[in-house]
């Protein structure tokens, strides 16, 4: 079953508003089993609106609008519905005396005319009581389908759609469901990944396969479709079970955690700990690592050792290091990670050094050139590489190429 949904106001089509209502929405119609599978936003627009109601009631059998059902003369969805239904809308007085009633028990003078914009209702619809404020919903059924009318601020249709529509939506039949499973990736570039899994999930028709790359992570959303939940479940599990086998090592998770609660996880049940020496990344490793609740079992703590002088006299660093191949290089990375671990006491070490940009680059050390080492008693390995874009970008990249070199080793070590 398929669902739309219109998001009306034209403070949405500025830079400054966001349409978060449909988040909300798609989230608790997927729970039900309804694919969402087209939104839009439209001014304050009675012509426009009332053409997008046709379309969307023209393919999907579930239509919910949010926002324009205020008691002012911008809110045109009313009116809108009523064009593209071509049924009359009604005068309900009792709905105004309700909205007088809520008024004078927030101890407003009077109710303002305007107000009674809101009792008015399409024919044949039922009105959904809104508990945190004047405007109530609307919910249109006919043969063609549904069509819901709710208000925009967050905190009223929040309430009003749990409390009224998905009670009304449950009792509809819904022929087939849908589960979601999804596996996150560091460490592989995105096209390399595509080209490994690409003939496994391309051969499963009942999975829509999607591929979601930010910097330093992919994540792989594997959602399936089938009569029931159960069915849809071992599908997709069993699809993501050949991917996994495919990526190894490479995938972080399947659950709904980030890598730096993976990669605690995963010292929490070694019984290691962490220690972090950072240049580049400035303590955005520290960061995201103490951002985990819980991770103040494993994490020693972190130095942001910026200049030579915090390298040499903080982690111990040797000046000859730092003469020969300069701050960053792999031999300091090295020294970095080593030092930090022994002098915070923690089995493993991780360090970064790198020149983020956009001043100071060389032929030698261009832009963009950054080391990670990561040491425990044995040994250190150093990784360079060299990452494109911008200040930002670099450094989040080397954070996160950092967080993911320690879950590696961590998993290498019995
Ligand atoms: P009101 O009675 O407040 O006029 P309404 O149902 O007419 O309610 P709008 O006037 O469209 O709703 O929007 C009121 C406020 O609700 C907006 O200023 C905005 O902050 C918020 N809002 C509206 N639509 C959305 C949306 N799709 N996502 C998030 N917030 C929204
Ligand atoms: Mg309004």
């Amino acid at each position: 079953m398929t669902a739309e949904i219109i998001a009306v106001g034209s403070e949405l089509l500025t830079p400054s508003r966001m349409d978060t209502n449909s988040l909300f929405l798609t989230l608790k119609l997927n729970e039900l089993g309804i694919d969402v599978v087209r939104k839009t936003i439209i001014g304050d627009d009675r012509e426009r609106l009332a053409d997008e109601i046709r379309q969307a009631r023209g393919s999907s059998p579930i239509v919910i609008m949010t926002g324009g059902i205020g008691p002012t003369m911008d809110d045109v969805s009313r009116e809108a519905a009523s064009d593209a239904l071509g049924r009359e809308l009604k005068y309900h007085p009792e709905i105004t005396e309700a909205i007088a009633v809520r008024v004078s028990r927030l101890g407003l003078r009077k109710m303002a005319e305007i107000n009674k914009r809101q009792a008015y209702v399409l024919e044949g619809a039922e009105v959904l009581p809104n508990a945190n404020g004047t405007a109530p919903g609307q919910w249109f059924e006919d043969e063609t389908g549904v069509l819901m009318l709710l208000p925009g601020p967050p905190r009223e249709i929040e309430p009003l759609f749990e409390m009224q529509c998905l009670p009304r939506l449950r009792k509809r039949e819904i022929p087939y469901q849908f589960y979601t499973v999804s596996l996150r990736v560091a460490g592989l570039p995105e096209s390399e990944l595509d080209e490994r899994i690409a003939p496994i999930y391309t051969a499963e028709s009942r999975v829509a396969t999607t591929i979601l790359a930010s910097p330093g992570e992919i994540q792989i959303h594997m959602r399936a479709h089938a009569a029931t939940t159960k069915q849809a479940r071992a599908i997709a599990e069993a699809l993501s079970r050949k991917v996994e086998d495919e990526l190894g090592s490479n995938v972080f998770t399947h659950r709904d955690e980030s890598l730096e609660a993976a990669l605690m996880r995963h010292c929490l049940d070694r019984k290691l700990t962490l220690a972090v020496a950072e240049s580049c990344t400035g303590g955005m490793i520290a960061q995201k690592i103490t951002a985990v609740p819980g991770s103040s079992n494993f994490f020693r703590g972190g130095m942001v050792t910026y200049s030579n002088d915090a390298k040499s006299q903080w982690l111990g660093v040797s000046e000859a290091t730092l003469e020969r191949h300069g701050a960053v290089s792999k031999e300091t990375a090295a020294e970095m990670a080593q030092g930090v671990r022994t002098r915070l006491d923690a089995s493993l070490g991780v360090a970064t050094t790198g020149l983020a940009g956009p001043g100071g680059g060389t032929s030698e050390t261009p832009v963009g050139t950054v080391f990670i080492g990561v040491a425990d008693e044995q040994s250190a390995e150093v990784k360079g590489m060299t990452v494109g874009g911008e200040r930002d970008r670099v450094r989040l990249w080397a954070t996160h190429r950092a967080l993911d070199m320690v879950r590696r080793r961590v998993l290498s070590r019995q």
